[in-house]
C-alpha cells in the first residue's frame, strides 16, 4: 500500500469503487480483511456480478454488508461470445428476478480484444442488445465493459433508451468519450489511472462531473506485481486530483456525488 494512503484519506472523504470483483475466488483467502480495509477509507463499493455464480455471490455479499456493497448483475463480454442463448437467457430472468436488489445491469458489453472472430462478436451484440434492453424496460443503470468496441457499444447504446449508462474503466479514444459524455452517460475511471499515459491524457480532457472512480480489483492494481483491492481506488482519486489540479477533497465530493445519484446509494 502507498506510504501516504492514510494521511490523505481522513475523515472527510467518501470515495466509492463503482466497480470491483470482490466476489472472485483471488478474494477467497482474506476477503473480510480486504472488505474491512475498504470500509476504513470508502463510502460505498459496488460489486459487479459477470456471470450466474458471481451474481449469485454478488448478491450474497450486498446482503452480508448492507449498505456499504452494492451488486450488479451481469455477463461478462468475453464469456458471451461463447456461450449458448439459453445461458444469457437464464442470466436475464435471474436479473428479473433480482431486479429490485441490484443497483445495475452489467457489467456487459463488447469486448473485440479478447474476441477476435465474426462469430464471437456477433453473439457478443446479440447478448449485449438483451442487457441493454431489460436496462430500458426496468430503467436501470447499465454498467458497459468495452475494449477495442467503445464506439459500436455506444451506437448500441443509443438505440435504447437507459436512464444511466456508465462505460467502467474506459480506455477508447477521446472523440467516442465526448460522444459518450454529450449523451448524458458517464465514464469510470480505474486505478490504470496510476500509471497509463493514456488514461491519464483522458482524464486531463473529460469533465470531472462525468467520471466516476473504479479498481476493477483484483485487475489494474496501481501496485506492481500486487492484486489490486477497493482501498486503493484512493489512487486513482490522487491521481485525478493531481490532473486536474484540486484536491483530493473536490475529486471526492464530485464523484461521490455523481455515483450516488447514478446508482441511488
Ligand atoms: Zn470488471
Amino acid at each position: 500500500m502507498g506510504p501516504d494512503i492514510h494521511q490523505v484519506i481522513n475523515g472527510g472523504i467518501t470515495i466509492i469503487d463503482v466497480h470491483c470483483h470482490l466476489d472472485f475466488k483471488d478474494f477467497n483467502r482474506n476477503r473480510e480483511e480486504v472488505i474491512e480495509r475498504a470500509k476504513e477509507k470508502l463510502r460505498a463499493v459496488i460489486d459487479s456480478g459477470v456471470g450466474l455464480g458471481g451474481n449469485r455471490r454478488a448478491l450474497a455479499l450486498s446482503s452480508d454488508y448492507p449498505g456499504f456493497i452494492y451488486p450488479t448483475m451481469g455477463f461478462h463480454p468475453a464469456d458471451a461470445s461463447k456461450a449458448r442463448p439459453e445461458l444469457i437467457e437464464e442470466v436475464a430472468g435471474q436479473i428479473e428476478s433480482h431486479i429490485d436488489r441490484i443497483v445495475a445491469i452489467g457489467e456487459t458489453g463488447m469486448d473485440f480484444h479478447h474476441t477476435r472472430d465474426a462469430e464471437g462478436r456477433r453473439r457478443q451484440e446479440e447478448a449485449f442488445r438483451i442487457f441493454a434492453k431489460l436496462a430500458e424496460e426496468h430503467e436501470m443503470p447499465l454498467v458497459v465493459h468495452a475494449r477495442d468496441a467503445e464506439e459500436r457499444a455506444l451506437e448500441i447504446v443509443l438505440e435504447h433508451s437507459i436512464p444511466e449508462v456508465v462505460f467502467h474503466c474506459y480506455g477508447g479514444s477521446l472523440s467516442t468519450a465526448e460522444r459518450i459524455i454529450d449523451a448524458g452517460y458517464h465514464i469510470s475511471i480505474s486505478t490504470l489511472v496510476t500509471f497509463s499515459d493514456h488514461h491519464m491524457k483522458l482524464v486531463e480532457d473529460i469533465p470531472l462531473e462525468s467520471m466516476l472512480t473504479e479498481t476493477d480489483s483484483p485487475y489494474l492494481s496501481p501496485f506492481r506485481g500486487k492484486r489490486n483491492e477497493p482501498a486503493f481506488v484512493a489512487e486513482a482519486v490522487k491521481k485525478i486530483a493531481e490532473i486536474k489540479e484540486t484536491d483530493v477533497e473536490d475529486v471526492d465530493r464530485v464523484t461521490t456525488s455523481t455515483a450516488e445519484r447514478i446508482f441511488g446509494l
